[in-house]
């Protein structure tokens, strides 16, 4: 998901936009053909274990925005430790009341929007049984022996305790009946008018974390910064609806009909994803394309918009396109045959707009502001087709380590970027105005007002939500860009792409990362990832002094006696040559080796590396040159995303300030930016 820094539009000016689009009355539109492809593209085995199968049935009643759903999971123990219990997440239940833990940790509020007062949303778990394992027949009754382990105000989570463990390479087949209440959306889930945008919607079990043998389960309390986490597996989902609406969800249809009552059922055939998400509205259109993948047939790419953001579904059909066939290239091929995009109506842009499924994301960024060349629409398309990478494949646990796919996703969001639109120029590049997203990022970072922490903390454990998106997307965005610009790209690329042909499939950590990193850098990369990840402060370099005096053998009162002898400034005139030093200061955690260039006014350039690894504070460099010098310029090819630049450039006769004031520009433009897209 794309929360808190650049997707947050301004939302008055967003309502102003969503008024007046009156859609008439709803009308039936001709059934949609089945896809007729498989589920994986170009089919072939399956690509995980499979260890969380579901069948799901859900009926959605669209004036109360209620789902009567069922769901038969089928489970496998694939550790190597017996289980004693299943825990669930029923994320819906965060929207239940005030003393949720969501509800606590986000004062009823994301990305501006306000929870409403009059719209809870719940889930309840009507009926659970157990099959037997011989006969398949349905056992007791369980849902009441359900704990909460959230304790007595969070629902969040259920826990079923087992008669008997579950072994290793056991199964289990279990059936719900629940009913869901959805939110009026505020934060990814819910209806807005008649829009309804429904994930995280069914108990969906936990994962087995952990060394073989020492497994245990990671399905915590939802929490307002956090994500999901789940196992992959096929999902086999029948969705009912009032027949004049539109659907789209996960994976390929495989059958729709009409149904009694003015409805229709749509079947929908997902595998190897590890969620199920899917939009219902009436007033939806569709366009679509392809994106070519190399190693089979093309994908289908469509965006879901209603008529009045039809300018912005170009734009982001193309911006999808582009993102996949340019990270099918990076990193792996995209394996699934469709990618939906959803662009939700523009009084949902904010709440429901930016969010990752997997084979279906929500976009956002339709503004009055986004003119041609101020591509946030194209951004947030990117970042959140980015995430079928950055843990649609690589399925990292969001909730312990989100930098793991938002910051990861970040950094490769911005090459594909570049690529598409222009290196200079490609997130803005309107009226004079030129940036990319890694320099918007680091000139976001200079914020004073932001409280450093170490990337590498869980989600929930950050201050606040700026805290959290700070360390979490840009921090990691530019760390991954400071080592890609000291060891170059091509090295980089390549070893991003071997972590991706690794971890496809799996459950990658931060130490994978690490280890794949330092693999395909050739070095070991302990020194760096230590204090970037695990500490604050970073770099901080600074040109703390420079000293240049005009150049003459000494003068003064030499020898004794007779011998003594006075020698002024006639005895020994200016050479016309130049003595100098310079101190460069770090007083960051960080130590790396820094280039510095010293520019002089004759237009030369002399360039030294302080590898700094040594850990100290400061550096100071003698010379004598025969021309003055001019600029004193610290890390002047720009790779060391990590700092803020803003003192790494002095004029030796300017005064202090220029340097700032030279950098402040981009600081002004990122301000009028931010007035739009938010803070
Ligand atoms: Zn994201």
């Amino acid at each position: 998901m794309q929360r808190a820094v650049l997707v947050v539009a301004a939302g008055a000016l967003v309502a102003a936009l969503a008024c007046g689009h009156d859609h008439g009355p709803a009308r039936v539109r001709g059934l949609p053909k089945p896809d007729g492809v498989p589920a994986l593209r170009g089919g072939g085995p399956p690509r995980t274990p499979r260890l969380a199968n579901y069948k799901l049935e859900a009926t959605l009643d669209a004036d109360r925005h209620t789902i009567a759903g069922t769901e038969t999971l089928v489970w496998t123990n694939g550790g190597q430790s017996p289980v004693e219990s299943l825990p669930f997440h029923l994320y819906l239940n965060a929207f239940k009341n005030e003393a949720t833990r969501f509800m606590r940790s986000s004062h009823g509020e994301s990305r501006g929007v306000k929870a409403s007062e009059t719209s809870w949303g719940w889930i309840h778990v009507e009926s659970l049984q157990m099959a037997d394992a011989q006969t398949g027949a349905l056992g007791p009754e369980l849902a009441k022996t359900l704990r909460y382990p959230g304790g007595p105000d969070d629902e969040t989570v259920a826990e079923l305790p087992l008669a008997h463990p579950l072994q290793p390479g056991e199964h289990v087949e279990l059936h719900f009946k629940f009913t869901d209440q959805l939110p009026e959306v505020f934060a990814r889930t819910g209806f807005k008018g008649d829009f309804h945008m429904i994930g995280q919607w069914f108990p969906k079990i936990g994962v087995r974390v952990g060394p073989p043998g020492g497994e245990r389960w990671e399905c915590q309390t939802f929490h307002s910064n956090s994500e999901f986490f789940a196992d992959f597996g096929t999902y086999d989902a029948t969705l009912t609806v009032p027949a004049t609406h539109v659907v789209a969800a996960t994976g390929v249809l495989t059958a729709s009909a009409e149904a009694p009552g003015g409805r229709r059922t749509f079947t929908y055939h997902a595998e190897d994803v590890h969620d199920f998400a899917w939009m219902a509205d009436p007033y939806m259109n569709t366009i679509t394309g392809q994106a070519k993948v190399e190693d089979g047939p093309p994908v289908e790419v469509r965006v879901y918009y209603r008529g009045e953001q039809k300018d912005f579904a170009y734009r982001h059909l193309e911006a999808a396109i582009g993102t996949i066939e340019k990270m099918s290239t990076y990193f792996y091929p995209y394996p699934w045959p469709v990618m939906t995009v959803i662009d939700p109506p523009l009084d949902a842009a904010m709440s429901a707009g930016g969010m990752e499924y997997p084979t279906l994301v929500t976009t956002s960024g339709d503004t009055v502001f986004a003119r041609p060349g101020v591509r946030l629409p194209e951004y947030v398309t990117v970042h959140e087709v980015g995430h079928n990478w950055f843990q649609g494949l690589l399925a990292s646990n969001e909730v312990e380590e989100a930098w793991l796919d938002e910051g990861v996703n970040e950094w490769a969001d911005g090459k594909v970027m570049d690529e598409l639109y222009g290196a200079r120029g490609s997130l803005l590049d309107w009226n004079g105005w030129q940036a990319d997203i890694y320099a918007l990022r680091r000139a976001l970072s200079a914020d004073p007002a932001s409280l450093p922490s170490p990337i590498a903390a869980a989600s929930y454990a950050f201050a606040d939500a700026d805290t959290y998106g700070e360390a979490t997307y840009a921090s990691t965005m530019r760390a991954l860009r400071t080592l890609e610009l000291t060891y170059g790209s091509a090295k980089f690329a390549a070893a991003m792409k071997t972590y991706a042909h690794t971890w496809a499939w799996k459950h990658p950590t931060g130490r994978d990362l690490f280890d794949a990193l330092g693999a395909g850098l050739g070095t070991d990369l302990t020194w760096f990832f230590g204090p970037v990840f695990h500490d604050v402060g970073g770099l901080q370099l600074a040109v703390r002094s420079h000293d240049c005096r005009p150049h003459h053998r000494p003068r003064g009162v030499f020898g004794e006696g007779s011998g003594r002898k006075v020698v002024t400034e006639i005895e020994e005139p200016d050479t016309g040559a130049w003595t100098c030093e310079v101190i460069v200061q770090n007083t960051g955690a960080l130590h790396m080796p820094v280039d510095i260039a010293l520019r002089f006014a004759d237009g030369s350039e002399l360039r030294y590396v302080w590898d700094d690894r040594g850990r100290d504070t400061w550096n100071k460099r003698d010379f004598e040159r025969s021309s003055k010098l001019t600029d004193v310029i610290i890390d002047p090819d720009n790779k060391l995303q990590l700092d803020q630049p803003l003192l790494h450039h002095l004029r030796v006769d300017g005064d202090g300030a220029a340097a700032l004031r030279a950098g402040s520009w981009f600081g002004t433009l990122t301000h009028s930016l931010m007035q739009v897209v938010g803070p």
